[in-house]
């Protein structure tokens, strides 16, 4: 029998203990990327559909890796999420991001900042707290931001979370749904909450003109819970008119332009003349 324990054993083992390994390693090197400020924020623009200005800059967040280059937060997002380490990084990505809007607005430009936010960071009882002094060091008020939520999140959301919307919210903070679409949606639950956009999924608007029909029947929903519809992952100008057709307010996308470093979002300001 105690043979048998054993052999059961080593046939697992090996790969728990790489799995293991690798996940510390990955873990060590996040802890010294943030203690190093290795990670930094590109911009995105979010385009106003009617003038085709910059209304919005979606942060989404780079590690600047001093052998692997830059790394997209696929790649570890996920393990920053389920060590908890997502809250030291989200509040490092929130002040760079405000400090960019402050930045600009020095320079004369109008915009707003939006930043994703991961469940773990709402579970923090005091986050409105710091999001209301972050705002405040920067000299920005709350509606110049919008935190991206997941739909689960705002759902299945518990006291706490629901205290930290509601008071960001009071604060002028706007809150976006991202990825909408992809998730179940609890459109009962959903129209509960107060949510001031939608950003239908990548997946969903790249599937055009096949899933009109469908894109058409979610953006009527969205109509009677009063959000503002924001169409992500436009590629290609057929794709922005087909959208704007539908409804879009606001469209994102590579066709509209990638993520990029802040400097050359005030490059792109001043040439546009926005705001
Ligand atoms: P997301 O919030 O849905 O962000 C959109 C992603 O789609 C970005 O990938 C963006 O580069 C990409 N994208 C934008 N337009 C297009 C397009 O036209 N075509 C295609 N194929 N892709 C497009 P990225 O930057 O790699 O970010 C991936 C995800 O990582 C984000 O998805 C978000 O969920 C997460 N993330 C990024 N930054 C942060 C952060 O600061 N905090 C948290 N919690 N999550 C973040
Ligand atoms: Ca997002
Ligand atoms: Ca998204
Ligand atoms: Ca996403």
């Amino acid at each position: 029998a105690k043979e048998e324990g054993r052999n059961r054993f080593c046939t697992f083992e090996p790969q728990f203990y790489a799995q293991f390994e690798s996940e510390l390693e990955n873990l060590t090197s996040l802890r010294e990327g943030l203690s190093k400020d290795q990670f930094t924020v590109h911009f995105q623009p979010r385009i106003n559909a009617r003038t085709e200005k910059i209304e919005t800059l979606e942060a989404l967040v780079r590690w600047q890796h001093p052998r692997r280059g830059l790394v997209l937060p696929s790649e570890f997002i996920p393990l920053c999420e389920k060590s908890g380490l997502i809250v030291e990084l989200g509040a490092k990505v929130l002040r760079q991001a405000l400090k960019f809007l402050q930045q600009m607005k020095k320079a004369g430009h109008q915009s707003r900042i939006s930043v994703n936010v991961s469940q773990r960071q709402l579970q923090e009882p005091d986050f409105h707290a710091f999001v209301r002094a972050e705002l405040e060091k920067h000299g920005c008020c709350g509606s110049e931001l919008e935190l991206e939520l997941t739909e689960t999140l705002v759902v299945d959301s518990g006291e706490i979370i629901r205290n930290n919307l509601t008071e960001v919210r009071a604060l002028g903070v706007t809150i976006a749904i991202d990825d909408f679409g992809t998730g179940y949606s609890n459109f009962a639950r959903l129209s509960e909450m107060a949510v001031d956009y939608i950003k239908i999924d990548r997946s969903l608007v790249m599937g055009l003109p096949a899933n009109a029909g469908l894109i058409q029947a979610i953006i009527a929903m969205c109509k009677v819970m009063k959000a503002a519809i924001v169409a992500e992952g436009i590629e290609t100008r057929e794709i922005a008119d087909q959208m704007i057709e539908l409804g879009a307010e606001e469209l994102q996308g590579y066709y509209f332009g990638r993520p990029v470093a802040p400097e050359e979002i005030l490059t792109r300001l001043e040439k546009d003349g926005n705001g």
